[in-house]
């Protein structure tokens, strides 16, 4: 019982990933694609014996996701990273969407199965593939441990103020409609190390998180915990995503409605799928955005604008929020190696107390690392982020009690 598996199931594919508990290291991870379809594709890479990495590619059949997760484990077994499932002392599902019920990991019963469906309607892409991964995991392994870590379970500490819409109020009793926020195992995750660079327990840190990936949030953070994050209640508020417009006029949807004959589901579609960088300038990979502006390309560097000047808002806002920020933390694909969003994002901020060290912040090389002067009031710091780590030390804990 030394090893926790942690799974992301989505409707064709399911992503895994094998961590040990003693050290916390991942020992195996893979992806298994294309579930349903004639031809399956599984890669998965592990850890030989001999402490070399080893890989392999595989296409075949998945017609399922209960043969998909046997696969996993078999694939385990032939390479002799898991001798058996009983070496697992949990599995850790990362589920979306937990409403307002989950405000931690839980360990899966038939209560927390039934609650997790009919949450179904708040997120109707991801809940379904989540609870296929739990059930399948229920019923091939009935004596491990199935844990849930719901991605919004941080923000529950939002208060009203930041989580209610202004709309009527029965639609927030009778259809749940309110701000939930995502992300939020990597805004913890991060904010957890924020501390420890920081040199100060969690409980006594200010922070504004960015997570800016495909997908992008920012979070406010008072004294260790979320009291307001920019994703509402679906993750197309906020920021500027790759393909998501964040917040726009609500209005606009009615006038494309009247106007431009588009019906729910092309407006779902546009806002969710065709906005964002993508909408802006035709490609929504922030690294080719760079080079096209390098070139020239107008809409590539107005959508590099538009992308900063919605991040230095939320910046603002949250500032203003918080009173006092201890530091900024950037994270997420963008957030760890753009040095140029984060140049701009952070510029001309002095008066905030934040000043960035703009030979740090171009300094090439991963890690965790502060890019701010060493006299700046606010740290910016660069901390990468771990969800699939964030999960599986939440599984184990939910299970043991024991934190790490
Ligand atoms: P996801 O949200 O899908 O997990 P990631 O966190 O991997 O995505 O972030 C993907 C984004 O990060 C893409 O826009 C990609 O272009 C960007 N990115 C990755 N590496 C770099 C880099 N070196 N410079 C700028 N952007 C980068």
């Amino acid at each position: 019982m030394n090893k926790v598996m942690v799974i992301n199931s989505g409707s064709s594919s399911i992503k895994y990933k094998l961590y040990r508990t003693d050290t916390w290291r991942s020992v195996a991870a893979g992806t298994l694609t294309r579930i349903g379809e004639p031809e399956g594709e599984i890669k998965c890479r592990w850890q030989g014996e001999d402490g070399e990495d080893r890989n392999r590619a595989q296409t075949l059949p998945i017609p399922n996701h209960r043969v998909g997760l046997d696969r996993i484990v078999a694939g385990l077994r032939e390479n002799g990273v898991l001798a058996d499932a009983s070496e697992l002392a949990a599995i850790g599902h990362r589920v979306v969407h937990g409403g307002e019920h989950f405000s931690q990991a839980t360990v899966v019963d038939d209560a927390a199965v039934a609650v997790i469906r009919g949450l179904i309607p708040l997120a109707p892409l991801h809940n379904p593939a989540a609870l296929d991964g739990i059930e399948v995991a229920r019923e091939l392994f009935p004596d491990l441990p199935q844990v849930a870590v719901f991605d919004n379970a941080f923000h529950q500490t939002m208060p009203p103020e930041a989580y209610r819409y202004a709309i009527p109020e029965y639609l927030y009793r009778d259809h749940r409609v309110r701000r939930y926020g995502f992300h939020g195992t990597s805004h913890y995750f991060v904010a957890k190390r924020a501390a420890v660079l920081l040199g100060r327990p969690l409980a006594e840190c200010n922070l504004i998180t960015l997570h800016l990936g495909n997908g992008a949030s920012a979070t406010a953070v008072r004294a260790g915990r979320s009291v307001d994050t920019s994703m509402g209640m679906t993750p197309l508020e906020g920021l500027v995503m790759g393909t998501r417009c964040g917040d726009i006029d609500p209005a606009i949807h009615f006038y494309l409605c009247r106007n431009a004959g588009l019906d729910t589901d092309a407006l779902d579609a546009l806002f969710n799928r065709q906005s964002g960088l993508l909408g802006i300038c035709g490609v929504n990979d922030m690294r080719e955005i760079h080079r096209l502006a390098g070139e020239g390309d107008a809409n590539a560097e107005l959508a590099i604008g538009i992308f900063c000047h919605r991040l230095r808002k939320y910046l603002g806002a949250y500032y203003a929020e918080l009173g006092r920020v201890d530091a900024v933390v950037f994270t997420g694909g963008i957030g760890e190696n753009d040095s140029e969003v984060r140049r701009r994002t952070c510029t001309g901020l002095e008066a905030l107390g934040i000043h960035l060290d703009p030979g740090a912040n171009a300094a090439r090389g991963g890690g965790e690392r502060a890019i701010s002067t060493a006299a700046s009031p606010v740290q910016v710091l660069v901390i990468p982020t771990n969800e699939e780590l964030e999960i599986a030390q939440q599984a184990f804990a939910a299970v043991t009690g024991e934190t790490n």
